[in-house]
């Protein structure tokens, strides 16, 4: 076969043909013209080359294919063979390809060459799904032999001081009460550890729905320092607040009012009489907000830090009065974090503090305007630019071109004119709570003629604001106001 006959035979094909025609003391090496696509050369070049493709092989996989080679034309029993490697391309990128070798005749060596980049990725991207499946197993199954030890340990003394107390009534009052005050105390850790652990299987097994809503950090992290405002005077601890009034965060409200109550009440346990905690927050990577838990508390001891978060190395220690505890708190916060799309990590110096770091998504400033009307829209935004002024304002003809805006970008606030073509107000706000994500959203209805029955209605699907036409400046202001504070 000459050259121009290999040429023209392979002119077509997809894959990269070569072949070798071995000539007394000489070899000539012929490309087929798909070289150029898999490797950046045309054929002319590569078969210029000295060595022919072999010169463009990945360091790394040189010698392999050198011996690959010489094995082939020293030990070959006619059999088909093949074997990967990766080359350089003419722009720098890295491919893997497959070499595939068969001897027509054993002067004439013909080679195929694939790209196999995408297999190999994908396999080992299946490698390391596996092993990560496997490594989560294998710590789930400690976790699990540790936790059923803690379920079992108190109920030996649970028991043992109730049989006290029932076969000997004649105990001293003070016994009583000490064994009384015990059973108590191992029960509520009992059952704080048993809620912990079925709030972790429900999120592990995606049982727990995540329900995210705008939420003002200041007022989320006051709400939970008054709850905890009992232990915090008890332990006569400083609380500190350092948040900007215009920080929204979107989350789950109960969720992430149990992240911020664990890490408030955690500092507030290992931190002595007198000092103070500070809870700082403010804007971080794009896009997510960040909060600081941090404490002048006794800190975590090397040796801690590192079994911190893991789920098959639960660590608990006892507060600075002795507060017992069942470390499963932070496994369970960093659960919900990451279900939020955030992370958590923590500086800590023994006797000296602890510093609790989580980001979550910052909640967008922007409010949905849905009128079909293009004047009384100009009208209102006229007037969210004075209400709102940190707020950008989007605007909808109707509820279809809304209800494909949402869907790129969940406004904090939608307000929506009932009346409109094509869909009316009722039959948007409907489409918006049957998203996950919409759900809860805040909607401001406005609407010329409203009847009790259609109140009654929007109020079924969560829509309390109703602002009556013809435009009411006061009223809608006060509407907007009392949603986005
Ligand atoms: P628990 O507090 O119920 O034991 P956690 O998972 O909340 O469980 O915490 C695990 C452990 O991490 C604690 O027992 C304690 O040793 C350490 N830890 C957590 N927060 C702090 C903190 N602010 N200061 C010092 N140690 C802490």
């Amino acid at each position: 076969m000459t050259r121009d006959e290999f040429k023209q035979l392979t002119k077509n094909l997809p894959n990269v043909v070569i072949a070798i025609r071995k000539t007394s003391g000489s070899e000539e090496i012929y490309y087929s013209t798909s070289i150029e696509s898999l490797t950046g050369y045309t054929d002319e070049e590569m078969e210029a080359k000295p060595g022919g493709h072999l010169s463009i092989v990945y360091e790394d996989d040189f010698q392999e294919v050198k011996k690959n080679h010489s094995e082939m034309y020293s030990k070959y029993n006619g059999a088909p063979r093949s074997f990967d490697y990766r080359i350089e391309k003419r722009n720098g990128d890295i491919i893997w390809v497959r070499e595939a070798i068969q001897f027509d005749d054993p002067d004439l060596l013909k080679q195929t060459l694939i790209d196999i980049t995408e297999f190999k990725t994908s396999n080992t991207k299946l490698q390391k799904e596996k092993d990560d499946i496997n490594e989560v197993n294998t710590a789930k199954d400690k976790f699990i032999s540790i936790v059923s030890h803690d379920l079992r340990a108190p109920f030996t003394s649970l028991l043992g001081f109730t049989e006290i107390l029932l076969n000997e009534p004649e105990l001293p009052e003070e016994e009583k009460r000490e064994y009384l005050n015990y059973i108590n105390d191992a029960s509520h850790n009992q059952l704080h550890l048993i809620n912990y652990l079925l709030d972790w299987s429900r999120l592990q097994s995606g049982k727990i729905s995540v329900e995210a809503r705008r939420i003002k950090v200041k007022s989320l992290i006051s709400q939970i320092s008054s709850y905890l405002s009992g232990t915090l005077i008890k332990k006569q601890i400083k609380f500190k607040m350092n948040i900007p009034d215009d920080l929204f965060l979107v989350a789950d409200e109960k969720l992430i009012t149990q992240v911020m109550t664990n890490l408030i009440s955690n500092a507030a346990k290992f931190t002595h009489a007198g000092k103070s905690i500070t809870v700082t927050a403010d804007r971080f990577k794009k896009g997510m907000v960040e909060v600081v838990v941090s404490d002048e508390g006794i800190g975590i001891s090397e040796e801690n830090k590192n079994r911190i978060f893991k789920l098959e190395e639960k660590v608990s220690t006892s507060g600075t009065n002795g507060e017992k505890g069942t470390g499963l708190g932070l496994t369970l916060v960093k659960e919900i974090v990451e279900k939020h799309g955030g992370e958590i990590w923590f500086y800590s110096k023994l006797n000296e503090g602890s510093e609790f770091h989580i980001t979550v998504p910052e909640a967008k400033n922007l409010i949905l305007l849905v009128e079909d009307d293009v004047s009384t829209r100009s009208l209102y935004q006229r007037l969210l630019s004075k209400i709102t002024p940190n707020f950008e304002v989007c605007e909808a003809n109707n509820g279809y071109e809304a209800i494909s805006l949402i869907s790129e970008n969940i406004p904090s606030l939608v307000i929506t004119d009932h009346s409109m073509p094509l869909m009316n107000g009722y039959q948007l706000v409907e489409a918006i709570r049957e998203r996950e994500e919409t759900k809860h959203m805040p909607i401001i209805v406005i609407s010329a003629q409203i009847n009790p029955e259609l109140k009654e209605k929007y109020s079924a699907l969560g829509v309390e604001q109703i602002v009556l036409k013809p435009f009411n400046k006061e009223a809608l202001s006060q509407s907007i106001t009392e949603i986005l504070e």
